[in-house]
């Protein structure tokens, strides 16, 4: 199947099992109900954000670019490349309860388990078909979402962190260095804090200026968080100013991303991606259009190319509207497989960009980052 582009195709690793992750209604995330509205809407991370984002890669004018592959369950013992075992066994002590509210709006229900071990053994499956040469690029479509896991903790609708288990399995099988670039609108604290004591993984995250928002997330994801010991300088934060957009988001890539993977020369790259960068986000607060995404898409397809033999996995996190996502990940993936011209449209107006305030920012970042991570000192 793949050899159908210039470039290669795309091995998306998919399982159905995780729609099975019932997050329930409420008013928004909360999973209340107040009594006095008739409408309750779907919790934002629900199933049918996946289906759109599976019916338009295997149905969308991207789909003869598209190998499908299923993917497995993780083991337990999976889990503990990352996480801990006191963790895990809080996890697993839930779903035999029944069910839990593990933190602000992460609801681990019946079934929700089951679908958690999938998109962790989903990722981990797409990471393995690179790392014995299967193919360069592959895509794990999944959910529940995972960046914002910490190695003892849940947060943001995630439980595994399902890049940073993929991360680790590169590791483990000899890659000296790993870069992730997440570009889900919020911080990925949960792979950050992962790795965050090491040198052998580069962790990038661009996002809304959100702060901390409570005990399962007490990172604040700004650029002094920066790694420590001898990760200092590798934990590389970009917080980007409300309403950042497309030419906002190309030059944060190209001014700050570009240079660092250049210097850090990885041997294996990882996009973490979420469509909640969009201007129709409900849970975010940028304005990236799929314009934007295809741009991105590119840029890191350039880097891989360039620098890890080609090698990248894609992973899914975030991306809450449910017709706008599926499109930002269609272009998101034409970006990265390089055609020379979109094959979708974007349908829907964007809202106006102010590149001035990102400009600065971003120049800001910059000097400081040059000036404190060791590894981008001299030029
Ligand atoms: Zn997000």
């Amino acid at each position: 199947m793949a050899g159908l582009s210039p470039s290669g195709g795309i091995n998306v690793f998919w399982h159905e099992g995780m729609l099975k992750h019932d997050t329930g209604n409420g008013v928004f995330d909360t999973g209340m109900d107040p009594g006095f509205l008739d409408v309750l809407e779907k919790h934002p991370e629900n199933s049918e954000r996946l289906r759109n984002m599976v019916s338009i890669l295997k149905r969308g004018p991207i789909s003869p670019y598209i190998s499908w592959h299923s993917g497995t369950p993780a083991l337990i013992s999976h889990l503990l490349s990352f996480h801990t075992p006191e963790y895990i066994n809080e996890l697993v002590q839930a779903d035999r309860d029944g069910g839990k509210e593990l933190c602000s709006g992460t609801f681990l229900n019946p079934g929700s388990w089951d679908a958690a071990l999938l998109a962790a053994g989903t990722a981990l499956s797409a990471m393995k078909h690179i790392l014995d040469g299967h193919g360069k690029i592959a895509y794990a479509l999944v959910r529940p979402p995972g960046h914002h896991a910490q190695p003892s903790q849940a947060d943001g609708y995630c439980f595994l962190n399902n890049a940073g288990l993929a991360v680790q399995l590169a590791l483990n099988a000899g890659c000296a260095k790993v870069a992730v670039i997440d570009i889900d609108v919020h911080y990925g604290n949960g792979t950050a804090e992962g790795f965050y004591h090491s040198d052998k993984v580069l962790t990038i995250s661009l996002h809304m200026n959100h702060g901390s928002w409570g005990p399962s997330h007490p990172q604040s994801g700004s650029v002094d968080e920066i790694g420590e010991g001898e990760g200092f300088g590798y934990n590389l934060n970009i917080p980007l100013p409300n309403g950042t957009g497309d030419r906002g988001y190309a030059y944060a890539m190209n001014q700050l991303v570009v240079p660092a993977i250049q210097k850090y020369e990885p041997e294996m790259m990882v996009l973490v991606v979420g469509q909640d960068s969009s201007a129709f986000d409900p849970n975010g607060r940028q304005c990236l259009t799929t314009e934007g995404y295809r741009d991105i898409g590119q840029i890191v397809r350039k880097l891989a190319d360039k620098y890890s033999d080609g090698r990248l996995l894609i992973v899914q996190e975030g991306g809450y509207q449910v017709t706008y996502s599926a499109y930002c990940l269609h272009a998101t993936l034409e970006g990265v497989l390089n055609l020379p011209s979109p094959l979708l449209s974007d349908p829907i107006a964007y809202y106006p960009e102010d590149e001035l305030m990102t400009t600065k920012v971003i120049e800001a970042i910059k000097k400081f980052q040059n000036s404190t991570a060791p590894f981008l000192k001299g030029g």
